[in-house]
């Protein structure tokens, strides 16, 4: 019988008939797992291995790497070996990412802050972008970027290749702060305070260790803020946005930052020149980065 035409079956759609080389392979199964979470809970506890996926019957998991459907004969062993080593580091990344995930639902390092602390999936990616903090829609929903700002924000990255699904599935989603900082007498939230900023830091710098990406697009000032050490003194916000930056980590992580204006509502910057130039410029260069092209 044909499968439903689930979320799931969409995917292996996208692939169907196409050779995966392994870093799509290694990310076919989170993609599946991480789009839908309630619906194939079973499956995702099941295929705990790689050997479990290697026996897996299931046809939304038989096209990785190769891997041959059931019945259809042995499969290619390089390219196994390849699939095992490729699917095995994902999955300690994965992992490690869900441990720090569980920590950090339980912090409430900050008085004046509102959580439940936000975060995205669990995601292997060679790109991550850093947000402000959360909203009041956020915490309710759990979800980063969850209302206006983020359909703003998905339509730009719409633009250049991926929809809102196939982001949260592909890009690993972090933010400056991951607790909402209540409003701002003067309208909008509040910007975090700098223990506030200091405090969460350690969740975002330990996502980028633990995922290693080769591309951060830090979107807002807030966010940008935290590379100015390795950016131009006092720089502003159109001369940063529409150019590529290298970065360093505290441990020698080599990425490219590609920085973002923040699509708030109540952001007039890249409605008006130059962000209106700037900001295509951006997505632009994010569209032609190898890391970006490595999650489409
Ligand atoms: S803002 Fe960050 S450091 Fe502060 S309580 Fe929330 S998660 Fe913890």
């Amino acid at each position: 019988m044909k499968p439903a035409p689930t979320s799931g079956y969409h995917v292996r759609r996208l692939y169907q008939g196409r050779r995966l080389d392994n870093a799509r392979a290694a990310r076919y199964r989170w993609t599946y797992y991480d789009t839908h979470p309630r619906r194939h809970a079973v499956e995702a506890q099941r295929l705990k291995t790689i050997d479990d996926l290697l026996d897996c019957e299931d046809e939304r998991v038989e096209l990785i790497g190769g891997i041959k459907p059931a019945g259809s004969g042995p499969a290619d062993p390089s390219l196994q070996a390849d699939s095992r080593s490729a699917i095995a580091a994902a999955s300690d990344q994965t992992e490690a990412l869900d441990r720090l995930y569980e920590d950090l639902r339980r912090c409430r390092r900050c008085p004046g802050m509102f959580g439940p602390p936000v975060h995205g999936l669990a995601v292997r990616s060679p790109v991550m972008m850093i947000g402000q903090a959360p909203g009041t829609r956020e915490i309710e929903q759990g979800r980063p970027f969850c209302w206006t700002a983020g359909k703003t924000l998905f339509r730009w990255f719409e633009s250049i290749g991926i929809n809102e699904a196939g982001f949260r599935a592909r890009v690993l989603m972090s933010a400056v702060c991951r607790c909402f900082p209540g409003k701002n007498p003067k309208g909008g939230d509040r910007v975090p305070d700098r223990v506030e900023v200091e405090n969460c830091t350690p969740w975002w710098r330990a996502e980028l260790e633990t995922g290693q990406p080769r591309l951060i697009i830090p979107v807002g000032k807030l966010a940008i803020a935290q590379f100015a050490d390795q950016l131009p003194a006092r720089a502003r916000l159109d001369l940063l946005v529409g150019r590529q930056w290298p970065y360093r980590s505290a441990t020698g992580l080599a990425v490219d930052l590609i920085p973002l204006p923040h699509p708030s509502g109540a952001s007039t910057w890249f409605k008006m020149e130059p962000g209106l130039t700037l900001l295509p410029q951006a997505l632009r260069l994010i569209a032609a980065h190898p890391a970006w092209q490595d999650v489409l």
